[in-house]
């Protein structure tokens, strides 16, 4: 089976037309009329892409990499490059887009890659059998009527509360909230892999319009997931000092950690002792450096660049250049507030 049957399942409750999970459905098989499957069947002698004439006419490449599609990826809602993902087919490509929808909570995004491929798709046939040319604009109005009649993001699909049930007494939002003006907020985080004890840490500095002011991610080694969050604060808290920066929201979805911080009185791991100290010494001088604990879902931005970092799959120049992923998260939480 291509898709577990878990997959399956996902895929025939989208909210998107029948036709259109059909479609999907071929897609996948690999089953659709394009002209490099033509060509295998021995149906036509040639596969070349008529738009482009660069690379035979695969579904890959009619839906995702022909130079002529880019404009209609790019300019939808979602923003997306889909050359940058790198994947070889389309069950690859449908099973990353499923998977980063679920990690960040938000499976509208699944149902408005099906809109855009379906009519990716449609419009080339237009062109093909009825000679039709429909510009990417036209394309991209009819995806945008589509995605308002099934799939509209609400405010309520950004909001979608994490699997995890929360302890009553923890806050229920799981947005991202600006910091007030004239404060930064800094959110920080760790990927830690325990066999190896290499980490990757992150940090992001944005202002009250949700816009990046810096942010940097770097490779260490740590003893433990708690010092590689303390490592990664103590950074962000040395980078904030260092910008002449006074009033400053440093946020981390480790609560061990927030609190170690704040409360003097508690005793310290002693992996952590010596950083926590530092971090306490660093913020003396700073009545404005405020902490707060968040769920992961308000720190999500700092987690995936974390994340990503570990698998080597971030480039270094995120805080300049956002990868799509990351300008996607971007862009969800700017519209939380
Ligand atoms: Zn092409």
């Amino acid at each position: 089976m291509i898709l577990s049957s878990g997959e399956w399942k996902y895929l025939w409750k989208l909210k998107v037309p029948p036709k259109i999970r059909v479609f999907l459905w071929s897609a996948i098989h690999n089953s659709l009329p394009s002209l490099d499957n033509l060509m295998k069947r021995g149906i036509l002698n040639e596969a070349l892409c008529p738009n482009c004439h660069t690379a035979n006419e695969t579904l890959m490449h009619l839906l995702f990499y022909c130079p002529h599609v880019e404009p209609i990826w790019f300019g939808s809602a979602l923003g997306l490059d889909p050359r940058q993902l790198g994947v070889v087919n389309f069950v690859e490509w449908w099973r990353y887009i499923n998977n980063f929808a679920k990690q960040i909570h938000l499976c509208f995004m699944v149902e408005q890659c099906a809109i855009i491929c379906w009519h990716v798709w449609k419009a080339r046939n237009e062109k093909y059998y009825e000679h039709a040319d429909i510009s990417p604009h036209q394309v991209l109005t009819r995806i945008s009527l589509m995605i308002k009649e099934y799939s509209p993001p609400t405010a309520k699909d950004l909001l979608v509360p994490p699997p995890k049930p929360r302890a009553p007494d923890k806050p229920q939002q799981s947005s991202w909230p600006r910091p007030p003006q004239d404060f930064i907020k800094i959110n920080v985080d760790a990927a830690y892999v325990p066999d190896s004890g290499s980490a990757a840490l992150a940090m992001i500095a944005r202002n009250s319009n949700g816009q990046i002011c810096f942010g940097n991610s770097w490779l260490c080694v740590a003893l433990s997931p708690l010092m590689a969050e303390a490592l990664a604060m103590l950074r962000a808290i040395k980078s904030a000092i260092n910008r002449g920066l006074h009033a400053v929201i440093f946020e981390s979805d480790n609560q061990a950690l927030i609190s170690y911080i704040q409360q003097h009185e508690k005793l310290l791991p002693w992996e952590v002792k010596p950083v926590i100290m530092n971090i306490r010494q660093a913020c003396s001088c700073h009545p404005d450096f405020l902490f707060n604990y968040v769920p992961r879902e308000e720190n999500r931005v700092a987690d995936w660049v974390a994340k990503s970092s570990l698998k080597g799959k971030c480039p270094w120049y995120w805080a300049h250049r956002p990868p799509n992923l990351l300008s996607f998260l971007l862009l969800v939480d700017s519209m939380n507030n």
